[in-house]
């Protein structure tokens, strides 16, 4: 293990003027708060940290990813806190850390490789700076380099996270060395028996056509001579994984590969560049379609190369790149040449390229298209600023927009789960469905069966997706449940004068009134637009309204002239039971009050009017109507459910006035008919006992209602 002079002195042989102070400070902090802590390996932890951190000190990076490399566990692994380093270091060292520990903790799961593209995504999403991902992918090479020590199950699914996600990542940070390092350890890992023949074949070629790479090394700087270039040459063989993919993809043998060995041609400036292109071309045959000029179009990622093949001695095909060293450099640590330094300066090669101008080029070119190919793979961090990433419980990637909650989650993954959505976890515990998603958050959806829609949902959910999805159910719950209301209205109105509201007469009033059908008649009456009563007017005119009056049976009450009618006030709607009193109206029979009726205080001083009454058992009429007056939250099945309770008691709802509708509650008069203040009394206990009635009272008006 590196100690920390040594560690420093790395830094400045490079970076003169690195700040010791912080570097030594970050190496001694981890130290301390790493121990005690060991490595499967045996080794003390802190080796860990100090190994990432000479990882990064190798591509000459800035103090800033050197000190989160030495830090970047000890958010995660030890009582190390973001506050502490933001206050013993810098606020921006405390962020890098922190994004690095956040990226530590989605490794946790299990992911499948169909979403690794997702997953890379996420990451960029998450990763505001990108040496957050230089540290993590430092981090993941020296856990690969030292996989051995790990059990082999865990080795199998580490192998697999670097294959999908880690080495694609290097490779789109432009970093292909550590690309080819983390794919040849995973594929050790992976597919040791299809290694180790890829190598033995490389020996036994060897063995028959002697060492390629030197011979064809040779002829290339041969050539160069005699065109008085100068430059250095370089060649080796193929990465195994390389070769291996190469297999798979072209379906080809070994032996018929061309391109296992791959050579580099380094200049010293641009136009050295194409002058070795064109001296290679005059001696071998350049293979059709294989030339490539990277430095006059530049990919994305700042790499710049000329690419030829050639078919050279022996008729063999030989790979080969040429560039100038800044392009080597850009070639080989891709993005990182950015924050890369040299002498104490940053490095200043004019062919890094700047992650922000990375980043708005590959947008231009994404969104102009016509580079789909190579664009679309790559992603710009901002385009995905918008959105959230969560999981599913198996790992699948959701992305959903920023502000998304638990609902949307639900919608996006089916409508019927979102349909039956009952409750949500979010990384194992329980939220309210209104909670804002967040990056990386696993998210499960409970479900049950006979949930429904509600209305409030609208409000919660963001996508439009969801929205639609919610409008369209509660249409179609709010039809059902009219229709059902309707049904049940009808019935008793109709029977009230003796008919039946059959599906023939109700289809007769559907087209009286020039609706679809009885089902439409049915849902309006349900919805409180027309009353089961105009509908009967509508079919038999000679009996509407006949029982809208007051009018009561004889001699209901007692201390009444033997004959004389009484009639029953609606303001308070009395029924057996209850104290009661009349008032005389000249000419009429009494009204009949409940004594407690507030209209009864305009007649305080009138006291002559005033009748005493009561009720006589068996005498009164079988049912008396009463309004009750309920609030219930507004959702679905609610209502259904009150008429139910109320049928449940023997009532009959013979009436429903909707006087309220907001987004969260119903406010609702229910005509009752009831036999007397004890089934009354029982109906609205049963009522106001279900949990989605809020408020409910008896309706007691000064006047009739609207
Ligand atoms: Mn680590």
């Amino acid at each position: 293990m590196l100690d920390a002079s040594d560690l420093l002195n790395l830094v400045k042989n490079y970076n003169p003027k690195a700040n010791e102070a912080l570097i030594l400070g970050a190496y001694d902090y981890a130290c301390a708060m790493h121990e005690g802590q060991t490595r499967r390996s045996g080794e003390p932890y802190f080796s860990h940290p100090v190994a990432v951190a000479a990882i990064l000190i190798e591509q000459r990076l800035d103090d800033a990813t050197i000190i989160t490399a030495l830090l970047h566990d000890t958010i995660e692994d030890t009582k190390g806190t973001y506050g502490e380093i933001a206050a013993r270091f810098t606020p921006r060292i405390a962020e890098l850390v922190d994004g690095v520990t956040k990226l530590t903790n989605l490794e946790l799961s299990n992911r499948e490789s169909k979403q690794a593209e997702n997953f890379r995504k996420l990451f960029m999403a998450m990763s505001k700076d990108m040496r957050v991902i230089l540290v993590k992918l430092a981090d993941r090479l020296h856990n690969m380099r030292t996989i051995r020590h790990s059990p082999h199950e865990q080795q199998v699914k580490k192998a697999h996270e670097t294959m999908d996600i880690y080495a694609p990542l290097a490779g789109r940070m432009g970093m292909n060395w550590m690309r080819e390092e983390l794919e040849d350890i995973a594929f050790r890992v992976l597919n040791p028996e299809a290694r180790d023949s890829i190598i033995r074949r490389f020996l036994t070629l060897q063995k028959a056509t002697g060492d390629v790479v030197s011979k064809i090394t040779y002829d290339i700087e041969t050539v160069m001579e005699k065109y008085c270039i100068e430059g250095e040459v370089f060649g080796r063989a193929k990465k195994p994984f390389s070769i291996w993919r190469k297999m798979q993809e072209k379906k080809l043998a070994f032996s018929r590969l061309s391109d296992i060995y791959g050579f580099r041609v380094i200049t010293r400036s641009e136009g050295d560049c194409y002058n070795v292109l064109g001296a290679i071309h005059q001696c071998w045959y350049a293979v059709p379609g294989r030339f490539k000029d990277y430095i006059s179009q530049p990919k994305s990622n700042g790499y710049r190369s000329i690419h030829t093949t050639v078919s050279g001695r022996d008729g063999k095909r030989v790979e080969i790149q040429i560039r100038t060293r800044q392009m080597h450099d850009v070639a080989e640590s891709g993005v990182a040449a950015h924050w890369s330094y040299r002498d104490g300066i940053r490095a200043g090669n004019p062919f890094a390229v700047d992650p922000a101008k990375w980043l708005t080029n590959l947008t231009e070119r994404f969104e102009t298209a016509g580079y789909h190919d190579e664009f679309l793979e790559h992603v710009k961090l901002e385009m995905y600023s918008d959105k959230v990433f969560c999981f599913t419980p198996k790992g699948d990637v959701v992305k959903l927009p920023k502000g998304a909650t638990p609902l949307d989650f639900a919608y996006s993954i089916h409508t019927r789960i979102g349909y039956s959505c009952a409750g949500a976890k979010v990384d194992g515990l329980r939220v309210p469905l209104w909670t804002r998603l967040k990056n990386g958050q696993s998210v499960e959806i409970i479900t049950a069966e006979g949930q429904t829609p509600q209305a409030a949902w609208i409000d919660v959910a963001v996508t439009g997706r969801a929205k639609a999805a919610i409008r369209r159910s509660l249409r179609e719950e709010d039809r059902g449940h009219y229709i059902k209301l309707g049904q049940e209205l009808a019935r008793v109105a109709f029977a009230h004068v003796g008919k039946k509201a059959t599906s023939k007469a109700l289809d007769t009033v559907a087209r009286i009134m020039g609706l679809k059908n009885g089902d439409e008649v049915l849902a309006r009456i349900g919805s409180a637009e027309v009353s089961a009563r105009g509908v009967i007017s509508i079919l038999y005119p000679e009996l509407g309204g006949r029982d809208a009056a007051g009018v009561e049976a004889h001699r209901a009450v007692i201390g009444l002239t033997p004959g004389a009618t009484t009639y029953r006030a609606q303001c308070c709607q009395a029924v057996p039971g209850e104290r009661i009193v009349g008032i005389a109206y000249p000419g009429l029979g009494p009204m009949v009050h409940a004594i407690d009726c507030p209209t009864l205080a305009d007649l305080d001083d009138e006291p002559d009017r005033w009748i005493d009454l009561h009720w006589t058992e068996g005498r009164h009429a079988p049912v008396h109507n009463v309004t009750i007056n309920v609030t219930l939250s507004n959702d679905n099945g609610v209502l259904g459910r009150i008429c139910t309770l109320i049928g449940e008691q023997n009532a009959n709802i013979s009436d429903l006035h909707f006087i309220d509708r907001k987004p969260d509650f119903y406010r609702l008069l229910i005509d009752v008919d009831v036999r007397d203040a004890k089934h009354l009394h029982a109906v609205m206990m049963a009522v106001e006992a279900d949990s989605d009635v809020a408020t409910m009272e008896r309706y007691r008006a000064l006047e009739r209602r609207p």
